[in-house]
C-alpha cells in the first residue's frame, strides 16, 4: 500500500481539517519488566511450560502499520486506528 507523506484531515486539537504529515512509528523495545517475560523466564528449563510449549512459528502475510499524523498548524501528533498492509510505503507527492 502507498501513503501520500502528507495530507489533508481532519485534526481534532485544531477542530478542523489541516495538512499533516504522516510519521511511520516504529514498535518500541519490549520491557523485560513486564508479566509475560517473566513468565517465560520462569517456565524456561526442563517439563511442561504450559501454554508457552506451543510456539505458533512463520511469518503472517501482512503486519499492522503504525502510523502517526503530525498535524503541521498545532504540531500535535496523534495515532489513528491502524490498518493491515502487507507492504506499506510513502511516497512524496
Ligand atoms: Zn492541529
Amino acid at each position: 500500500m502507498k501513503m501520500p507523506k502528507k495530507i489533508r484531515t481532519y485534526c481534532k486539537y485544531c477542530g478542523k481539517h489541516t495538512l499533516q504529515e504522516i510519521e511511520k512509528v516504529k514498535k518500541g523495545r519490549q520491557s523485560s519488566l513486564n508479566w509475560i517475560a517473566r513468565q517465560k523466564k520462569r517456565r524456561q528449563g526442563i517439563g511442561n511450560m504450559g501454554k508457552f510449549s506451543k510456539v505458533p512459528g512463520g511469518e503472517k502475510p501482512t503486519r499492522r502499520v503504525n502510523i502517526r499524523y503530525r498535524c503541521t498548524e498545532c504540531k500535535k501528533a496523534y495515532t489513528r486506528p491502524t490498518f493491515r498492509a502487507s507492504r506499506f510505503e510513502l511516497v512524496e507527492v
